[in-house]
């Protein structure tokens, strides 16, 4: 993109970028299905319900393919380089 304006990303600034996408994504997901289940009540508890396996499908975002914990790791360790 040379001449063009636009700023070269290096490497940690990529995985800053995409750590805090991913971090906002499964965040906005999982407060979203929490609550969907509130809403429901007592049958979005219930293991056999719909809004009860969304929940349990969109939670694995906070844990799968890396915490939450370890995107804010990434993004703090990026910040702080800087
Ligand atoms: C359905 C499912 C599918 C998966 N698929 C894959 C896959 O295809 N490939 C793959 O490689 N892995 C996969 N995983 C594993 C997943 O990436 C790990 O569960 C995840 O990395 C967390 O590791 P852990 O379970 O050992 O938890 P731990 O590392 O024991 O962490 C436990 C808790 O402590 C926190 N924690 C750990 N270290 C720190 C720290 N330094 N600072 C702050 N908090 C910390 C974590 O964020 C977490 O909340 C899958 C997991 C699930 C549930």
């Amino acid at each position: 993109m040379r001449g063009s304006g636009r700023r070269r990303r290096g490497r940690g600034e990529i995985h800053k970028l995409t750590a805090a996408a991913i971090f906002k994504a499964a965040a906005a997901t999982s407060f979203v299905l929490d609550r969907a289940v509130q809403i429901h009540g007592g049958s979005g508890y219930m293991r056999d319900t719909e809004v009860n396996r969304l929940y349990r499908t969109g939670r694995v975002l906070e844990v799968g393919a890396g915490t939450q914990e370890v995107r804010k790791l990434i993004i703090s360790g990026e910040l702080l380089k800087n």
